[in-house]
């Protein structure tokens, strides 16, 4: 596919100073204005340091790279491809297809052999062959390219669907064509009663077949991905790190006069169950207290690290990850420039010992509130085997990732197999959480967040 702009100006903040809300002449993009005018040159110079090879593919990748779940235009691509990122990452789902479009659209302004292209496609058992490679062909009509770099299984649950015969026939067929160089496997964790993380990975990475894997990997979340890196590592398969930071849901004092959702949705729960306004605000009020003195050593950690915003932690955590020389690349969904300025900083630098310092304390402070990506220990002892951590996942995305349409979309997909279930329960489940972690006001939280009142 021709490559229309390997030449053509690069995309920078300058540059966006210079054409201000124009249009590139034999483009389609529209120029956003310039943001953060007032960063100095340092600042806005954010540059990739480090590439590492990706495993068997042989590519040199950097060591940061961009996810798509939250791009809104195709200028922050290539925004990211001029810092020095060379590996996009996408799905077929991601937007309905419109993440692909969009990277289609920054493709031709790069230079396709300096850059990894990875998209995903998720299916059931009943999928064939035919219809996973009409969806490939739609995927490679969006990203508008000759070939993909990697083709991901996405979500993949279970060690059976990595044997998917109609999946594999298809790549076959794909490679022979030289329309894709590499497959992968995507996993964040089980779905609904599917299989852990590390059993579903680690067996991708012993099959043979498959060269590359994205997994869950964070400070707070490491003993199952670092056994998936060593599996990794032994079978030279390529590594790239995706929920790399942890996620939380603020609580709020009570306010009567000014009841948040969440609280406003207990109280009208209690009381629809016959008790009276003033006992269900009395437990009301025991709840809130219950959550917030679970955060009260927040504040000490607050303090001593002078903390201002989630951006700090954001970016500390990908730090973390990204020092981890097991981790070929660091996946982080960039939707603004800005976030590229901020991140992209930390590559190739070393973890400072304050930085290990804020990281421990953090862990030690909010242990108990954190549910752990991809874990299912507690899922057997509820009644309704409802997919906590995946709930909470999806409070992350609203939460940490501002993909509040796509939280509440993958939410609603429950159907009634949801937290409002965990309002009128005695929580069983509690017991069996590892890390003491207060299940049914996590999940009571994460159910006013996703849904519409
Ligand atoms: S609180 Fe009850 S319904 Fe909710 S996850 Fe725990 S056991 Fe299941
Ligand atoms: S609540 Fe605890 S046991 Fe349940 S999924 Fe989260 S971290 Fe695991």
């Amino acid at each position: 596919m021709p490559n229309k702009h390997q030449n053509a100006s690069k995309i920078s903040r300058r540059n966006f100073v210079k054409f201000g809300g124009a249009v590139i002449a034999g483009s389609t993009l529209n120029i956003p204005p310039l943001k953060n005018a007032h960063l100095s040159q340092e600042e806005t110079e954010a540059k990739i340091k480090e590439y590492r090879v990706l495993g068997r593919t042989g590519f040199k990748v950097s060591d940061i790279s961009m996810g798509t779940t939250r791009m809104r235009e195709a200028n922050v691509v290539r925004y990211a491809y001029d810092s020095g990122i060379n590996y996009f990452d996408t799905a077929e789902s991601y937007g309905n297809g419109n993440s692909e479009k969009m990277i289609g659209e920054a493709l031709q302004f790069m230079d396709r052999k300096k850059v990894f292209i990875t998209t995903k496609l998720h299916f059931e058992e009943n999928a064939t062959k035919e219809e996973l490679l009409e969806r490939f062909t739609k995927c490679q009509e969006r990203l508008k390219t000759d070939y993909v770099d990697a083709l991901y299984i996405h979500s993949a649950s279970t060690v059976k669907i990595l044997n998917h015969t109609g999946f594999h026939d298809a790549v076959k067929e794909l490679k022979a064509a030289g329309r894709l160089k590499h497959t992968g496997v995507s996993n964040h964790g089980p779905r609904g009663d599917g299989e852990s993380m590390e059993k579903v990975l680690c067996a991708a990475a012993e099959d043979g077949r498959f060269d590359l894997m994205l997994l869950s990997y964070n400070f707070m979340n490491k003993e199952e991905a670092e056994k998936v890196l060593a599996a990794c590592k032994k079978n030279n398969v390529g590594t790239t790190a995706m929920k790399t930071s942890p996620g939380m849901l603020a609580v709020s004092p009570l306010d009567p006069d000014n009841l948040t959702k969440d609280q406003q949705e207990y109280l009208d729960r209690i009381m629809k169950r016959g008790t009276s306004k003033e006992k269900a605000m009395a437990r009301l009020k025991r709840r809130v207290n219950r959550q917030l003195a679970s955060y009260e050593n927040s504040k000490t950690f607050v303090e001593k690290h002078g903390i201002k915003t989630q951006d700090q932690l954001r970016k500390t955590s990908i730090h973390w990850v990204a020092s981890n020389p097991d981790m070929h690349t660091t996946c982080v969904s960039f939707s603004s420039f800005d976030m590229i300025d901020m991140i992209v900083p930390v590559s190739g630098v070393k973890l400072s010992a304050a930085d290990q310092q804020f990281l421990e304390d953090y862990k030690l402070v909010f242990n108990a509130q954190y549910c752990r990506h991809g874990c299912n220990n507690c899922v057997s002892s509820c009644p309704h085997q409802l997919p906590v951590s995946t709930i909470m996942r999806y409070a992350y995305y609203y939460e940490m990732q501002g993909n509040e349409k796509l939280a509440m979309e993958k939410y609603l997909k429950l159907r009634d197999k949801n937290a409002s279930l965990c309002f009128d329960c005695s929580a069983p489940c509690t017991a069996s959480c590892p890390h003491n972690l207060d299940i049914p006001v996590q999940l009571t939280q994460a159910h006013s967040l996703l849904t519409l009142v």
